[in-house]
């Protein structure tokens, strides 16, 4: 599992099924996420890579992030525990979440 792939999702196993979900990696790993059926939990491929996220998956990514980055105030910090769970979030819980994103600039540039 160490080579770097550039290109997703890698096709590794079929099933009869058709639901599938994505189970995200931890940050930093070389993939994005597992794609992996409901019913009988084989791994079906790798995930798609984040420009293809959903919103949702990209919201769960800035919640860890933020979560992460030891800087919100108390206030953020509780809001973002709160909708940590939750990621289908209401338009205004969206805007306060990419005001978040924004303000602190969770994506990756600060690592280049
Ligand atoms: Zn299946």
């Amino acid at each position: 599992m160490t080579q770097a792939i550039l290109e997703g999702p890698i096709s590794i196993d079929t099933c009869a099924h058709t639901r599938t979900h994505v189970e995200l990696l931890p940050p930093g790993s070389e993939r994005y996420g597992r794609v992996v059926c409901v019913d009988c939990a084989k791994q079906l491929c790798w995930g798609p890579f984040p420009q293809n996220v959903s919103r949702k998956q990209q919201n769960a990514i800035y919640i860890r992030q933020l979560l992460g980055s030891n800087r919100l105030t108390d206030w953020e910090r509780g809001y973002c525990e709160g909708i940590q769970h939750n990621h289908r979030l209401a338009p205004h819980q969206q805007r306060l979440l990419d005001g978040l994103v924004a303000k602190y600039n969770t994506e990756r540039q600060r690592q280049l």
